[in-house]
């Protein structure tokens, strides 16, 4: 049976790390809707011109353009095994989007690791984050630094700081976080699915946690 997870947990709690990491050592295809979009951007396609003012102002994306985007990667051939979803849904109609596309073709949601940390720590986490331009890496100045300043240790590529990173930006999406994707860890927990996971633990123990998660 094929396996779908959804990583839920505000801005800058490690989502996307983790989902790399998940993604190496369990097989699976990692899908970050953020990495989707700023793909977009870069290709400067239609869609990455719509999601792009957005993004800068650290808004969601309006749903239809988003569950659209997901839909067309998420059933790709790739994916029949499953898929390690990242940043997505982050609202209620997008996670009522996702149900119908999983039972299209006869899945489900298995588990959803809830990652979660404190504001202060997030807005410290954001402001010295940098994304590496080829594959979308992750580093941060202070707790997890590449091995040569400005370039991935995997790819080797430049690293950059996101547009959305900015203090006062990085402020609004936890606010956005709150307000638009926080009713989903109720939508989950309902469904006995939840399992709340402490981000502020160093990066190899929230692994650990995650994958006895998905064990179970
Ligand atoms: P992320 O890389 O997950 O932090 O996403 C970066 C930005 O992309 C967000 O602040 C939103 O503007 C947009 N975005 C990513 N995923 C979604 C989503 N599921 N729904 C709406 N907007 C999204």
């Amino acid at each position: 049976m094929a396996t779908y997870i959804v990583l839920l947990g505000p801005p800058s709690v490690g989502k996307g790390t983790q989902a790399k990491i998940l993604a190496q050592k369990s097989g699976l295809i990692h899908i970050s809707s953020g990495e989707l979009f700023r793909e977009n951007i870069k290709n400067n396609s239609d869609l990455g011109q719509q999601a792009k003012s957005y993004m800068d102002k650290g808004e969601l994306v309006p749903d239809d353009v988003t569950i659209a985007m997901v839909k067309d990667r998420i059933s790709r051939p790739d994916c029949k095994e499953g898929a390690i979803l990242d940043g997505f849904p982050r609202t209620p109609v997008q996670a009522d989007a996702l149900q119908k596309m999983l039972a299209g073709f006869k899945g489900d949601v298995n588990v959803v690791p809830f990652i979660t940390a404190a504001p202060e720590v997030l807005i410290e986490r954001a402001s010295g984050r940098w994304t590496c331009r080829a594959q979308g890496h992750i580093y941060h100045q202070k707790f997890n630094p590449p091995k040569v300043a400005g370039k991935c240790d995997i790819d080797g590529s430049d690293l950059y700081q996101r547009e959305d990173d900015k203090v006062e930006t990085v402020a609004h999406r936890i606010h956005v976080y709150f307000d638009q994707t926080a009713p989903l860890v109720n939508y989950y927990r309902v469904q006995n699915k939840l399992v709340e996971i402490d981000g502020t633990q160093p990066i190899e123990c929230v692994t650990t946690s995650l994958l006895s998660a998905i064990k179970k």
